[in-house]
This record gives C-alpha cells, structure tokens and sequence, in this order.
C-alpha cells in the first residue's frame, strides 16, 4: 500500500515512509491511496467475531503488503490487550466503552498500534534504537508513554509544558527504567512543538538517528481506530440478535481522528447509516457541517477539554475524503455543539435515568445522538473516557465521587529533566541518552 499526501505535491510514499515522515514534506498528511473494500457477506457473519480477529483482517487488508501476516496478527493482539465493550444504555442507545485501556481513554488504542508498528518496520532495517518525539499539552503524553513503554528498539522523548499538567498526568509520564523520557520545557505548548520541529530539521542529528514522531496526525494512529467502528457494529448484531436496518455512530470530537477511522471503516464497507458529530462550544466542525463555511478559530476551555480544539488538524483528511464536495459530507454527518451546561445535564440525565456514569466526552456524544436519532435506528456512541478521569465534573453533575488516579501517591516522582525552549538542550538530551544506552 502506498500512502499519498493530500497536499498532492509531495510523492506518494512506503507504509514505513509515512509512519516515519509523519507528516508529508508537503505538509500534508498521508492518506492510504486505496481503501480495500470488504465483501457483504463478512458483515453477516462479523457478530461471533473478536475485535482481535476483526482487526487482523482489516489491518491485513490495509498492512498486508508492508508488514507479513504473523506480525501483524501479534500487533492487533498486543494493541486490543483490553477489552471494548458495548453496553445498552436505554432503547436503541448503545455506548462504545473505549476506556479500558492503560490511560482509560480511546488514545491507548493508536498510541500503543503505533509503537509496535514503528518497533517492526524499523527491526527490519537496521538495529540501532529509533527515537520518537512527541510534544503534549496533556492527555496523549500518557497514552504514548503507556503505548510505547514495553516496546523494544523504540526510545521516547516527550515534550510537556512546564506547570501545565496535572498531577495524574504528570504520572502518566513517569515511567523509570522504561525507555521513556519526559523533558519538562519551561514554555509552552507551541515552543513544545518547535523544539520537535527543529529536531526533524535537524540534519546532523538525523545522519546519527532515526527520528520519527508519535503526534495524533500519523496515520498509524489513526487506522487502528477504524477496528473498532467495525467491532462495534459486530457487538450490536449480537446484542440486537439481528441485523439492524439502520445504525447511527455518534462521535465526540476534537481533532476528528475518530470521524476520519470511523469514515474510512465506512469506505471499506461497514454497513452505517451516518455518523454525527458532537462538538462542545469549540463547534467549528458542527457549525461547518451546518453552514459549509469553515471557520477555524482559538479554543476555549470546557468541560469535555480533549475536545477543545479550534482548528482540526483531521478535517482535511474528511474534505479530501469527499474530494471537498459539501453537500455528500452533509448529508452523511450531522454536527452539533452543546454547552458544558448541556453536557453537565446529559451526565446527570442519564446517570438518574439510566444509571449509567458518563464522562463529560461521552455525555456530549449521547446528547447528540438523542437529538439526532430517528424512531427504530439503533444508535452507538463512542464513550472515548473514563469517567473516573473526571472526577470533579462526575460530582458536580451526578453526586457521585469517585476517588480519580489523582489520590494516588506520588512521593517516588522522580523528576524530569529540565530545560529553557533551547533547541541545544533538548539536542543534548537527545546525544546523551543515547551515549548512555551504548555503554
Ligand atoms: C482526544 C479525545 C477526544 C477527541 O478525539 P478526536 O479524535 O481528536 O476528535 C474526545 N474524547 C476524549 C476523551 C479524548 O481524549
């Protein structure tokens, strides 16, 4: 399979290529230049199926070129180590529980995909260890640490703010004697990223190292989320104990890397009526797919806050999906945006009516789906977090505390290194772990 940069000026490249690059020379992200489709008659017999099975034939249908089956098949394994079920919430309302995983939250799923993709395309070429930056704001920092911790040949280096993350996260991030590295930069998010950015650039680095980053745009964290979409629509056909005649999927978003997995799932043949999208007030999407202008703009800060996102790095991977015809995209996803006070009511409504626990993310996606699903569909919406990652927002809405990881004691914190947003320090670190991994 060949990987193609929607800025189409760049050539398209190798699967090893694209995980590697990133991002296109371009600057355009990569898209895989066929999308198998899969015949019907998979999908009548897909409810006995495990997600591990399901995953290796799509993975296998996308992958199979570049990577042999056996591996793959122990990729898909070692990335679904948790299990994703789906629960009935009310009537025709279905939750996809993504939160399982290391960090309780749908990210573990690409973030642990990708180390071991990067792990074998880089075994087969040489021995030396690949090093992986990542810059992060929060959440992804852990779910990347906990993906790549036990994966061999893999070294990560992960850019935080200083002063910006939580206790919890901060946690997330201490992994001693892992090959895992936090570096606390005394800036911001952006220098974060800047510092990642001047590492790429860097040529002499690059003659010594393979460097690679873990960031949500590459495309190995976003395929292995299509698994799930058709998992998902298996766990319905059994639970349903027919084939349904019309599924809605709904999907909280930020960066839209769910809508992208769920619409590519789409393109291979999973049988779905439409998707929706639940924004918070950040509704650039939502107002988009009511209004067909684009507006990006600055996030403000909600409750749902992995969904605040004021200009979606996926949304050109969906615009090219559609070749940028509004009208199809339309009327094939359906947007709308709630207000923390909407998503406080969803968490509360359902938890008295239903009783079940929502995080604010899910909350917003099962709004969403309430408000758009039709008399005798059957409506699946992804609850992408725990809700014990949001212990204060539980309370507040539903009277229920759950003692959050943030209790957890956090004395043995050994502390990360640290450094001014100075390319020449972070260079340092970067030599340095490495001398010491040669002795
Ligand atoms: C990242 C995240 C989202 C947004 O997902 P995208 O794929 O970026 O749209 C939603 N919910 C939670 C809990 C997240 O961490």
């Amino acid at each position: 399979m060949k990987f193609y940069s929607i800025n189409r000026i760049a050539p398209s490249v190798s699967l090893r290529e694209a995980v590697m690059n990133g991002l296109a020379p371009d600057g355009g992200l990569y898209m895989p230049e066929r999308i198998p489709v899969i015949p019907k008659a998979f999908f009548n017999n897909i409810s006995g199926m495990s997600i591990r099975d399901i995953a290796f034939v799509v993975a296998d249908l996308m992958l199979g070129d570049d990577i042999d089956s056996a591996d793959i098949r122990e990729i898909v394994n070692d990335t679904f180590s948790f299990d994703i079920p789906l629960v009935k919430v009310e009537s025709d309302i279905y939750s996809l529980e993504l939160f399982h995983g290391p960090t309780l939250a749908f990210k573990d799923v690409g973030a642990r995909f990708l180390a071991r993709v990067i792990s074998r395309l880089s075994d087969s070429t040489d021995s030396r260890n690949v090093k992986v930056l990542v810059a992060t704001s929060g959440d992804s920092g852990g779910a990347v640490a906990a993906g790549f911790k036990d994966v061999p040949g893999v070294e990560l280096f992960i850019l935080y703010p200083s002063g910006r993350l939580s206790r919890m996260q901060l946690d997330q991030l201490n992994l001693p004697g892992s090959q895992v590295h936090a570096i606390e930069v005394l800036g911001t998010f952006d220098d974060c990223q800047r510092l990642v950015k001047e590492a790429f650039a860097d040529a002499d680095l690059r003659r010594n190292f393979d460097i690679t980053s873990a960031n949500s745009i590459n495309i190995c964290r976003l395929l292995p989320q299509m698994f799930y979409f058709f998992h998902a629509y298996a766990s319905l056909v059994s639970s349903v104990g027919d084939i349904p005649d019309s599924v809605v999927i709904s999907v909280p978003s930020g960066n839209l890397g769910n809508l992208t997995a769920g619409l590519l799932a789409w393109r291979m043949g999973l049988p779905v009526s439409r998707f929706v999208v639940a924004n918070n007030v950040n509704d650039v999407t939502a107002s988009y797919l009511r209004t067909g202008k684009f507006i990006p703009r600055r996030a403000v800060r909600t409750v749902a806050c992995a969904m605040d996102v004021g200009n979606p790095s996926n949304m050109s991977r969906i615009l090219d999906l559609f070749a940028g015809d509004y009208g199809p995209l339309s009327r094939f996803v359906k947007g709308y945006s709630y207000t923390d006070e909407d998503i406080m009511g969803s968490m509360a409504r359902t938890y008295s009516a239903d009783s079940y626990l929502l995080d604010p993310h899910g909350a917003s996606a099962l709004a969403a789906l309430r408000d758009d699903l039709a008399p005798g569909e059957k409506g699946i919406f992804l609850a992408t977090a725990h809700p014990a990652k949001f212990p204060r927002a539980v309370y507040d809405a539903t009277g229920v505390s759950l003692k959050g990881r943030d209790s957890q004691d956090s004395s043995h914190r050994v502390p990360h290194p640290r450094i001014s947003v100075s390319y020449e320090a972070l260079k340092n670190i970067l030599m340095n772990e490495t001398a010491s991994a040669v002795v």
